[in-house]
């Protein structure tokens, strides 16, 4: 019997089957589906199980239920507010049903009388009636199987879940047998179902049992795919870049550096340090991820990777996600480098002081085009700025290593353009690479997200640090947290106050990262959720809208004239110019202002051990990383520290990132809690795009699915390097198949 293999559905356009109307072509589309393997990898979001459904009499008030039923009626009405609610009247012969929409006028006209659909939700009376509000409503049609498949976006688009189940139904029937690309004995080890099965079972399933395992396979598909892809590109990396051999013997620039340091290097610096210095040595470049919580004291590793770089004659670049970001990162380590001198024989004097300079785009034009000058001809040995560094004018004389800090920002194409910088300039070789990252992200989604790096961790805080009491706070309660500001400013401590805006309705320039805590839509959901939110504590009451987030300009006038009246209130964020920037922390760190009301510019760089309280308000706003990074501002003394969560939340899933950060401090823990709370397909976000995007392996939920995924990847590139025996071709091929060309052609670069 032929199979068919991925590559083959990818090639066969979904207006070869005989169900798909010519003029649902279009349609499809614009969900995405264009081939036959587009259909069968849109997987349905969720599974109506008629199983366990109740007849609309047998409804309990309060509990959630299942009913499938015919549309009677449905009908749209404007409410006050410029507010919309539909209703759509259901009924199973045995009773009747309204289900009630808010601000969702289309679901009135999304069925027709006579139609049949399944409507999951909460039971409740409504003037003797039984309703249900904001339920899930799906079309399921005269299907007849038991457990039936409800596709994403299936209400939204033309093309509804009994629709694609049909057009399913067809492709998987002529596809017939699909090709096993994963070696019998790898299956069997891990327990898992066959490939033709687990598309059949993920689609038309017998019991919901089925789908988990249909799911679990194809989760591990994908997490393969990826794994493949990158321990493959870190074995070709490896083989085939040239690096600078760094000079990397002890007794100069670094051994002065340390020496200097006002503190002694936690041991777990030194063996950073260590390590660092190890690949910078090697003939390939260095690729190294340097894990460290907040506060562990990356930026000493940092600056050593850059002078290690400079003493062998070479230039660092030490690149930020955003401006702000690079200007309080070049104060920071212009503290730490200041009066440093780089051996010179050269000179009469055998050295020059260290060059260290700051690239933005704030940069009038005049210095800029000095220090750009100033880094061409070698002059300058360190430059400071963003990934702007990477591109157009910005030219190296000799660039040795480049460190770039927090996460997720630094892909493939920045790989791509790093390296050729590099092998552009007199060093002709490829940098060396050191990516830190705030937030310790947990080791799977690293294994993931950073598969082709190696690791050091910083897991060792420098000491005498206090632990930092966290509460959260309602705002009907905020005066007892202006209490406590006050009485540590009385005890002669300092304080900050973040707001999430700058003020006018302005957000932060990049540094907050919006996310997505509120449900766009239940499109985005799965069963799960579902379930958890349904009948939970956060209603979903779309009507229900969020009061604006407080601004720091306002918010630092009104405490000023209230809470805090009587004491020096200060102002820092992002839009504010370099000087009156500078001026604001100057004068905060030296105690001139009490209280810092800030953006979340605050984040990073500020040092300023004496403040021992730290308030965020609305900090349902911010994520969890962020709030991590924020508290991590304050308990840098003896003192005993504080923070305070200003907020009422309205999610689950805002309310459960606060409830971790009252819970733990360790930045370790808050980003397994992250990930469970993201589900861990944004981790990915940025750095792979298109098809490797997981649809359905979850590396919040798979953990032990990425682990063996990367074993079974590393087991197989050891055997067969090319993967190109008949056993492993069908597997690469695949990874071709999902993997974008831009991926490809990084890899495969010369
Ligand atoms: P992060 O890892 O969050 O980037 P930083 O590098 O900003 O941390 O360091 C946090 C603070 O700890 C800084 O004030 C820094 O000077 C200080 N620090 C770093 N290493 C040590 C150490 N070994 N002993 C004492 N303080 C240290
Ligand atoms: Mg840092």
């Amino acid at each position: 019997m032929t199979t068919r293999t991925l590559r083959y559905l990818s090639r066969t356009p979904i207006s070869e089957l005989k169900s798909v109307p010519a003029r649902k072509v279009s349609d499809l589309r614009a969900l995405g589906i264009a081939t036959v393997l587009d259909l069968l990898t849109y997987y349905p979001r969720r599974y109506a199980d008629r199983t366990r459904e109740a007849e609309i009499a047998a409804l309990v008030e309060g509990e959630e239920a299942a009913v499938t039923a015919e549309v009677v009626s449905s009908s749209s009405r404007r409410l006050r507010g410029g507010r919309s609610s539909a209703e759509i009247v259901l009924d199973d012969g045995t009773g009747s049903l309204t289900c009630v929409f808010f601000n969702q006028a289309w679901r009135a006209r999304q069925f027709r009388p006579g139609e049949r659909v399944t409507a999951f939700g909460k039971v409740s009376t409504y003037r003797a009636k039984r309703q249900m509000a904001n339920p899930l409503v799906d079309l399921v049609g005269d299907q007849t199987g038991r457990i039936v498949p409800i596709y994403p976006q299936s209400g939204k688009s033309r093309v509804n879940s009994v629709d694609l189940a049909r057009y399913v139904a067809e492709a998987l029937e002529r596809a017939g047998e699909l090709a096993e690309p994963v070696p019998d004995h790898y299956l069997r080890d891990l327990g898992l179902i066959g490939r033709t099965a687990a598309y059949r079972n993920i689609h038309s399933p017998e019991t919901m049992a089925d789908t988990d395992r249909a799911r679990l396979r194809l989760a591990f598909d994908e997490l393969l795919r990826l794994q493949l892809l990158l321990v493959r590109r870190k074995r070709v990396l490896a083989a085939s870049s040239v690096g600078v051999v760094h000079d990397t013997s002890p007794g100069r620039l670094v051994a002065d550096f340390v020496r200097r340091l006002p503190f002694e290097l936690t041991a777990a610096q030194r063996r950073a340090i260590r390590e660092v210095a190890c690949d910078l040595a090697r003939p390939h470049p260095m690729s190294r991820l340097l894990q460290g919580d907040v506060g562990a004291g990356k930026t000493v590793v940092a600056a050593a990777a850059l002078l290690y770089c400079v003493q062998g004659g070479h230039q660092g670049a030490l690149m930020v996600p955003t401006e702000v970001l690079a200007e309080q990162h070049y104060l920071s380590l212009r503290r730490l480098l200041e009066g440093l001198m780089v051996p010179d024989t050269g000179r009469l004097a055998g050295e020059r002081p260290l060059e260290f300079e700051l690239l933005t785009s704030r940069v009038p034009p005049a210095e800029r085009a000095r220090v750009l000058a100033s880094l061409a001809s070698g002059q300058l040995d360190i430059i400071v700025g963003t990934q702007a560094l990477l591109t157009g004018d910005v030219r190296f004389s000799s660039l040795g290593a480049v460190v770039v800090d927090e996460q997720h920002r630094f892909g493939v194409e920045q790989r791509a353009a790093l390296a050729e910088k590099g092998l552009a300039t007199r060093a002709r070789a490829e940098p060396d690479l050191l990516v830190m990252t705030a937030t310790p992200i947990p080791r799977t989604a690293a294994m993931t997200v950073y598969g082709d790096l190696d690791h050091t961790t910083l897991d060792e805080l420098p000491p005498g640090r206090t632990a930092i009491a966290t509460k959260l706070v309602s705002w009907s309660q905020q005066a007892a947290v202006w209490k406590r500001v006050t009485a540590e400013l009385d005890a002669g401590h300092q304080a900050y106050v973040v707001c999430p805006l700058v003020g006018g309705g302005a957000t932060e320039e990049e540094g907050w990262e919006e996310e997505p805590d509120i449900p766009a839509g239940r499109d985005e959901m799965d069963g799960t959720d579902l379930q958890a939110n349904a009948g939970g504590r956060f209603a979903m009451d779309t009507t229900t809208a969020r009061p604006p987030p407080r601004a720091a300009a306002d918010e630092r006038d009104r405490l000023a004239a209230s809470d805090l009246a009587g004491y020096r209130v200060g102002l820092l964020h992002g839009q504010l110019t370099p000087r009156d920037k500078e001026s604001a922390m100057g004068a905060f760190r030296a105690g001139e202002i009490q209280v810092l009301v800030a953006t979340s510019v605050v984040e990073v760089g500020v040092d300023v051990a004496n403040a021992t309280v730290m308030v965020i308000e609305d900090a349902d706003r911010f994520g969890i990383a962020q709030l991590h990074q924020l508290r991590g501002r304050v308990g840098r003394s003896a003192a005993k520290s504080y923070c305070f969560l200003l907020a009422d939340p309205v999610t689950e899933i805002s309310a459960g990132r606060l409830e971790a950060l009252v819970k733990t401090e360790s930045g370790f823990e808050l980003a397994e809690i992250d990930l469970a709370l993201r589900g861990g397909g944004t981790v990915l976000g940025s750095r792979q795009k298109g098809r490797t995007d997981l649809k359905l392996a979850s590396l919040g939920r798979h953990r032990a699915l990425v682990t063996r995924a990367r074993e079974v990847a590393t087991d197989v590139v050891d055997r067969d390097p090319e993967l190109d025996s008949p056993l492993h071709k069908l597997l690469w091929d695949e990874v071709e198949v999902f993997v974008s060309e831009e991926e490809r052609q990084f890899l495969f670069r010369s």
